[in-house]
C-alpha cells in the first residue's frame, strides 16, 4: 500500500470551550458543563476543573465535592452544533479528504497535498482565528497512529508520529490507549500480564489468540504494532438518507419534553436538507429505551419535501402513536428516499458527516 499521510483533528475540551467563548469572562476559572437532576454526568470539563480530579462522565454531583468553585453550566447542544458545523466546514475548505467522526474530531487524508504539515498548521490556525476553538492534530501513516498521538499529546497537540515512531513512544502505554481495547478486553489482558502496548508487542500470537480468539489476536498484534489500513472514509455518491440523533445524558421519560428534543432535530434536519437542496419523502424517527430495546417508525408521505413543518408534524405525530413505555436514552429523526426509488436500493453504509449520521434506509 502507498504511503498514507492521515491527521486526526480533535477538538480540545470542546463542550468548555464553546461555554467559553460565549462566557469569555469565566476564563481561567474551573468550568464544568452539566446536566441538573439527581442522575446528572459531568459533559466537558475544563481544563482547570480537570486539575482538580474532575472529568467526564463523572456524576455531577461527585464533580461538585471535588472543586466546589467551579462554575456549573447546563449543556448548550445547540450552540456545540453550531460551532462544529462552523470548525468542521472551515476544515473542508480547505481539505478534500475529512470525514467527521463525532461533533469534535475529524479524520483527514492528506496524502495527496504536496505540503500536508502546512496546510494541517494553517488550517488549525484559521480555526482557531475564527472560531476561538484549540485543535490538536495527530499525523502518522494511519488512522490508528492519527488518533492514538492526538490524543496522547492533547492539549494543544500538533504531534507527527511514523509507525515505528508510535511502536516506540506508545510501548509503554496501557493497553487501552488501542482505539478498539474496551475496558473488559484491556482487563481480560492485564489478567495475562499483558499490560503495556509493548506487552502486546512481544506478546506470541498464539497466547493472544487463547484469550481472544485467532481473529482478535491477529488484529490486536497489529494494532500493537501500528498497522492499520483502514481508509478514511468520505461520502461518495449522494446520500441515501439522512438523520440526527442524541443519546441522552440522562433518560427522559417525559413525552413533552420528547417532542421537544425532536422537533428541534427534525427542524436542524430540514434546513440541512434545504441547505444541500434535498428533500425525502420517508420521515422516520429512532427510539433507544433505557433497556436498549430499539425501534424505528416511519411514514412515506405522497411527496417529497423538506418543510420543516410538515416534517416536525410527522415526527411527532409516529412518535405520539409509538408512546415510549419505559424512559428513552436516545432519539432520532431521519428523513430517506431522496430518489425516486430504485428497483433494489443497496443498504447505505452509516457514515457520519456535517454532524448528522446517514443509517441504512430502510424499506
Ligand atoms: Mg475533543
Amino acid at each position: 500500500m502507498a504511503r498514507r499521510v492521515v491527521a486526526h483533528c480533535d477538538i480540545d475540551a470542546f463542550y468548555a470551550s464553546v461555554e467559553l467563548r460565549k462566557h469569555p469572562e469565566l476564563r481561567g476559572r474551573p468550568l464544568v458543563v452539566a446536566g441538573s437532576g439527581p442522575r446528572a454526568v459531568v459533559t466537558t470539563a475544563s481544563y482547570e476543573a480537570r486539575r482538580f480530579g474532575v472529568d467526564s462522565a463523572m456524576p455531577a454531583a461527585r464533580a461538585r465535592a471535588l472543586c466546589p468553585q467551579a462554575v456549573f453550566l447546563p449543556p448548550d447542544f445547540e450552540a456545540y452544533s453550531a460551532t462544529s458545523r462552523e470548525v468542521w466546514g472551515i476544515v473542508r475548505d480547505r481539505i478534500a479528504r475529512v470525514q467527521q467522526v463525532g461533533i469534535d474530531e475529524a479524520y483527514c487524508d492528506v496524502t495527496e497535498v504536496e505540503r500536508p504539515l502546512a496546510l494541517l498548521r494553517s488550517v488549525v490556525a484559521e480555526v482557531r482565528e475564527s472560531t476561538g476553538m484549540v485543535v490538536s492534530v495527530g499525523v502518522g501513516p494511519s488512522r490508528l497512529v492519527a488518533k492514538t498521538s492526538s490524543a496522547a499529546f492533547k492539549p494543544n497537540a500538533f504531534a507527527v508520529l511514523s509507525r515505528e515512531q508510535a511502536c516506540e513512544h506508545f510501548a509503554g502505554s496501557p493497553a487501552r490507549i488501542l482505539q478498539g481495547v474496551g475496558p473488559k478486553t484491556a482487563e481480560r489482558l492485564a489478567g495475562a500480564g499483558f499490560r503495556t502496548v509493548g506487552d502486546l508487542q512481544r506478546a506470541d500470537e498464539a497466547a493472544l489468540a487463547g484469550l481472544l480468539g485467532e481473529r482478535g489476536a491477529r488484529w490486536l498484534w497489529r494494532a500493537a504494532h501500528f498497522h492499520d489500513d483502514s481508509e478514511v472514509a468520505t461520502r461518495r455518491g449522494p446520500a441515501k438518507s439522512r438523520s440526527n440523533e442524541t443519546t441522552f445524558n440522562e433518560d427522559i421519560a417525559d413525552h413533552a419534553e420528547l417532542e421537544r428534543v425532536l422537533v428541534k432535530m427534525a427542524r436542524e434536519l430540514c434546513e440541512g436538507l434545504a441547505g444541500r437542496d434535498r428533500a425525502g419523502r420517508t420521515v422516520r424517527i429512532k427510539v433507544r429505551l433505557d433497556d436498549w430495546t430499539t425501534v424505528t417508525r416511519a411514514r412515506t408521505l405522497p411527496e417529497r419535501t423538506n418543510d420543516a413543518d410538515v416534517v416536525c408534524a410527522v415526527a411527532v405525530d409516529l412518535l405520539r402513536a409509538y408512546a415510549p413505555p419505559r424512559p428513552v436514552r436516545l432519539l432520532g429523526v431521519g428523513m430517506a428516499a431522496f430518489e425516486d426509488p430504485e428497483p433494489r436500493p443497496a443498504p447505505a453504509r452509516a457514515e457520519v458527516g456535517d454532524g448528522q449520521l446517514a443509517l441504512p434506509v430502510e424499506p
